[in-house]
């Protein structure tokens, strides 16, 4: 008897339509999530070893999904969260800007016995409000505040959230819990470049205009930084950056300690 692959074919859902073209959970009026779609897309359409562009993704899901890079990077963290491994020219200089490699393919997010077995570890409302009030209200890497401008960008509002000190899939990895000691407040800002991703061609200019407005000793660091291929960091700065990821008790110790010295 012949089998009816339509009835087995994975990469549609049980209503027919394709994974990656549901705009609603089948038999729901709910939204069907976009980092599932892209998920099936990249599944479905690529092997591992393959390489996909922003421009593929677009042209495949549209614009509202894969308009801004912010947006996509977003999606990209919740399925690196998930096992995906999908490096870009950032960490494959081999890759072309705008380009990604599937490297592993992980959790199959459009599926929901899979996305809730492996959902991320998401802060209630109440532990945000914590966390940013035990933080003093700042970004603890960058140190700007709620509704303040970021220096040197007078009309910019900063917006905080929080995020991991240690990133969840190796908290998994190690089978310990979601603690509020391991989250911390970040900017929208800091907590978007902390992990990933290249800034999106599109905003090439904006970053010409802002290396433009440097004065000259610090265009001749940067070039210097650009040629190396990393940021050369001081003493100083290599201290506060270790400070700064501490647990919140620890930098209050360290404060303490070094609050001693100015009073001597
Ligand atoms: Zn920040």
């Amino acid at each position: 008897m012949p089998v009816d692959t339509s009835e087995h074919d994975e990469s549609r859902a049980p209503n027919g339509t394709y994974w990656w073209e549901l705009t609603h959970r089948p038999g729901s009026n709910k939204p069907f999530g976009q980092t599932a779609r892209i998920a099936a897309w990249i599944w479905f359409h690529k092997d591992v070893g393959e390489t996909f562009t922003m421009n593929e993704l677009r042209d495949a899901l549209g614009p509202d999904i894969v308009g801004k890079s912010e947006h996509l990077n977003r999606r990209f963290r919740t399925l690196r969260e998930v096992g995906w491994v999908l490096p870009s020219n950032k960490d494959d200089g081999s890759l072309r800007p705008d380009t990604y490699r599937v490297q592993v393919k992980g959790v199959r997010y459009w599926l929901d016995e899979e996305r809730k077995a492996h959902k991320p570890f998401r802060p209630s409302a109440r532990t945000r409000r914590i966390v940013i009030e035990r933080d003093g209200g700042r970004c603890v890497v960058c140190g700007v505040a709620a509704g303040e401008p970021y220096p040197g960008e007078p009309d910019s509002k900063a917006r905080l959230t929080i995020g991991h000190r240690v990133p969840q899939e190796r908290l998994r990895a190690r089978g310990a819990a979601d603690n509020i000691d391991n989250w911390r407040t970040e900017c929208a800002q800091c907590n978007e470049t902390v992990r990933d991703e290249l800034p999106d061609p599109d905003q090439y200019d904006e970053v010409l205009a802002q290396v433009r407005r440097l004065n000259k000793e610090s265009k001749t660091v940067l070039l210097d930084w650009l040629q190396r291929g990393e940021r050369t960091r001081s003493n100083l700065d290599r201290a506060y950056d270790r400070a700064r990821i501490l647990t919140h008790n620890e930098r209050a110790d360290l404060i303490k300690y070094l609050t001693g010295f100015g009073q001597g």
